[in-house]
Formats: C-alpha cells, structure tokens, sequence
C-alpha cells in the first residue's frame, strides 16, 4: 500500500495550511521521541547563555523582558539582514532593543551579532500558489533562521559560553503558518540534535511551549506587558514595506488586530 492510501484511509489531507488544522497526535510522538532520548522535552535554561533571534519586531523585542527576568539567562542576540524593503528599519530596531535591555539588565544581553544572507535566495521567491506568503510563508524560513542560531551557538561554544545549548525564536500562539507550530520547534529540536550529535540542544519559543508554566503567550499578552513595563513599543517594526509603516500590509494589519485585542492604542504613527 503506497503512502497516498495510507493517508487517505486514516482521513489526513496530505497538506494543511495552518498548524492549527494538523493532528495534535504528530506532537505527542516527538514528545516521545525526545523523552525517550534525553528524559525530558524541553527544560527552562535557567540562568544559562542563549542565542535569540531578534527581528527588530514586537514579538522578539518585548519577549527578552519575559526571558531574562524570568529565566535569568543570558542573551546572545542574533540578527539575519536579508534584502527586504523594511530590513534597514528593523536592524534599527533590533539595534535600538539591545541597547535599551543592556540599560535595564546589565550584562544579561550581549552584543548584536549580525549575519547577511538571503533566506531564502531571491532568486527562489516566486511560488505558484499566488497566496502562498499569505497562508504559509518561504518554505524553511524559519528553520533557516533558526539553524543560522544554532550555527552562532556552536561558535559561541567554542568561545564564550561553552555549555550554551538552548535557541530562542518568539513565536506566539497567534502564528497560524504551519512553520509557526510547536511541532516544527520540535522536529527542528529533533533535527539539531540529530545532525550534531549532542542532545542537550533545544530550539523552543518561550511564548508557546506549554511545557512552561502559563503558555501559550498571545501577541496581545505582549503588548499588555509591554504597556505595564514600560517597552516603548513604537521603537519596534513590524511592517513590512519601506518608508514609514503603512499599518496596511498583512504585517501591520495582524499587529493592529492585537492592540485591538489588548484594548491599547498602538503608539506607531501611521503614514
Ligand atoms: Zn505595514
């Protein structure tokens, strides 16, 4: 019996377009497979160095005011330039949190590490399905970024922080792209520690990793904390075109529909 069958007698479409619609079953069997390998699934890096993705948007910028005063770890913040239109804003961003969490933590937030590479390649950014950004994003975009952290980390073990084993991306529970669920940071744990040989590794989202107490963390819990502890919010990007944000494109639209959530008003002037 071919895999078409298979699938089709257990009643499975062989594509979903949002990690919402997959079978929860898929989680608990990596669950398993790292239980059964290391003990646990994921563990909190209490007071440990971490590489972090950092974008320069909402999302990243106010979660390592969640991280380090709950985790007391130690960031090694990391930034991808690519060629997008809003890249040179968001690396401002980027640059300006950094600065901002080295003030309010001293020594918990270390440098910017930029790195510049394409992902995907420019020359692969056209699709078929016309609505595919919309509904699924570049196919390995996270995972990419992500592996480009893990990449930083082994460095860094080789330097600074020799048990350095955890990478944080802050995906929220609103992320609805298939690449946005907590099954792809598992299959990405999976993967890592896999193609180095060392299971200490770990790839989690502190925002939606229910292994941890009172997850999974809205975009709106964001903005609300953000609020109460003083993050300016209108310091962070997240629009997506060039020049000022437009607080149209899909970008501005889902973080407007989250300060709307959170019954606060985005501090952002719109053009
Ligand atoms: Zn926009």
């Amino acid at each position: 019996m071919g895999t078409k069958q298979v699938i089709e007698r257990r009643g499975k479409p062989k594509r979903v377009y949002s990690r919402h619609e997959e079978d929860p079953r898929l989680l608990q069997m990596t669950n398993t497979m790292l239980k059964y390998r290391r003990g646990y699934i994921t563990r909190v890096p209490k007071e440990e160095s971490v590489v972090m993705a950092m974008s320069g948007g909402l999302d990243s910028s106010v979660t390592v005011d969640i991280v380090i005063p709950e985790w007391n770890v130690t960031i090694y913040p990391l930034f991808v330039r690519r060629s997008a239109r809003a890249t040179k804003y968001e690396e401002e961003a980027a640059r300006y949190f950094v600065d901002f969490y080295d003030q309010r933590y001293p020594g918990k937030i270390k440098p910017l590490e930029v790195v510049e590479t394409e992902v995907p390649p420019l020359q692969f950014k056209k699709y078929p399905e016309v609505d595919r950004l919309q509904r699924l994003g570049h196919p390995h975009r996270n995972s990419m970024l992500q592996a480009l952290c893990v990449q930083y980390g082994q460095k860094l073990r080789a330097t600074k922080a020799p048990d350095l084993s955890t990478v944080l991306t802050s995906t929220v529970e609103d992320d609805s792209f298939p690449h946005s669920s907590l099954l792809a940071l598992r299959t990405m744990t999976l993967l890592t520690c896999e193609d180095t040989g060392d299971w200490n590794w770990q790839v989690i989202s502190p925002l939606i990793d229910t292994e941890f107490k009172g997850r999974p963390i809205y975009k709106k819990d964001l903005i609300k904390h953000a609020v109460k502890n003083g993050i300016p919010l209108e310091k962070t990007r997240t629009c997506i075109e060039g020049g000022e944000p437009d607080g149209t494109c899909a970008e501005c639209a889902c973080r407007l529909r989250a300060f709307k959530k959170a019954g606060v008003k985005d501090p952002i002037i719109y053009k």
